[in-house]
């Protein structure tokens, strides 16, 4: 730490501090996240190392990048790259919501972080404003790994049962205790971000688990079959009734501004049904992004010598014909 001058916390987490700093040497801005101290609690040791081997593992453009980790005095401290903002307080500052554009880059970007982190078998689990890092040149990096976790194998039943994913965000599927979930949970909270991002209001502000389930119906009617008996076997929900779904308010009916293709995509992020849900890749080729070749002009943009390599491959697939 003493390599680091301290520029003041920038973010307090449920496990720790996360503290801007400048590397004495290099001058290099950096964010170190710094766990409570973790032999005392199982808790924060399971997550401080759930999210150093996770981040290990993951290193793309669309997240954030872990650059050192050391252990002192009983504590971990994790060392990022700093990022200017968090997109929670770019709603904070934009409160109708930020422009059709800008949103799209965003949900693109942050799409595929998850699509990555999919492809590696890793939920992430906790996607919601907080978690998204932008920096000024409008880079989108998904950060805190914390809940994050490999998905089981099959064989091994692939019950999850330690995580808590923060309410608004939360899928049917986790609202009514079904242990047995997946990608979808990281699809639905997307659907839920990208309608925020349009509007700059959260979609559904639940203020109990019952209420926010009740958020979800209104809008997109009855839970499916199984999720209600998950809801009436669950000890939590003994002796409630699910609220009867009367004078449903669909998305475009409380949206009528919002585009049909950006509204479709939340749709198609937002199905009741987890098996019925887009898949992050699926949802990388939407009408949103290749309506007016947004996604090639993007990679050109942000990878050139990517985009030159495709050409030439592409063009030599030509000459050989
Ligand atoms: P926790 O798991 O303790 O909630 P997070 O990783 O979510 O910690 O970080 C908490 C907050 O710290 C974030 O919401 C953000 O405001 C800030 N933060 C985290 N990582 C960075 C970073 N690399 N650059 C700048 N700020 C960050």
């Amino acid at each position: 730490m003493e390599r680091y001058e301290s520029l003041g916390p920038v973010g307090e987490g449920s496990y720790g501090t996360v503290l801007k700093c400048r590397h004495r040497d290099s001058g290099r801005l950096v964010a170190i996240k710094k766990f409570m101290d973790s032999d005392d609690d199982k808790a924060v040791k399971k997550i401080a190392l759930r999210e150093i081997k996770l981040l290990r593992q993951l290193r793309h453009d669309n997240l954030v990048n872990l650059l050192e980790v050391w252990k002192r005095r009983r504590r971990w401290y994790l060392v990022f790259e700093f990022v200017d903002r968090t997109l929670l307080e770019e709603l904070e500052q934009n409160q109708s919501g930020l422009d059709l554009n800008t949103s799209r880059q965003y949900m693109y970007q942050i799409l595929r972080a998850t699509a990555f982190c999919h492809q590696q078998n890793i939920i992430h689990r906790d996607i919601k404003p907080e978690n998204i890092l932008i920096s000024q040149g409008g880079v989108v990096k998904l950060c805190d790994f914390g809940f994050a976790r490999t998905m089981a194998s099959p064989s091994e039943g692939a019950v999850y049962t330690d995580y808590v994913a923060t309410r608004w965000y939360r899928a049917p599927e986790l609202l009514v205790g079904d242990i047995k979930y997946g990608k979808p949970v990281d699809v639905w909270a997307l659907g839920c971000l990208l309608i925020e991002m349009l509007t700059g209001q959260p979609l559904f502000p639940g203020d109990s688990d019952l209420d926010q389930i009740y958020h979800i119906i209104r809008c997109f009617g009855n839970l499916t079959t199984h999720h209600q008996e998950l809801f009436y076997r669950n000890p939590v929900f003994s002796g409630v009734t699910l609220p009867e779904c009367s004078g449903r308010v669909q998305l475009h009916q409380r949206f009528p501004t919002i585009t049909p293709a950006a509204l479709d995509l939340a749709q198609s992020c937002l199905e009741m049904d987890p098996e019925r849900r887009a898949q992050c890749s699926e949802l990388l080729e939407h009408f949103l992004f290749t309506q007016d070749s947004f996604h090639i002009r993007y990679i050109s943009l942000c990878f050139p010598f990517l985009q030159l390599y495709v050409i030439s491959s592409y063009k030599n697939t030509t000459f050989s014909i």
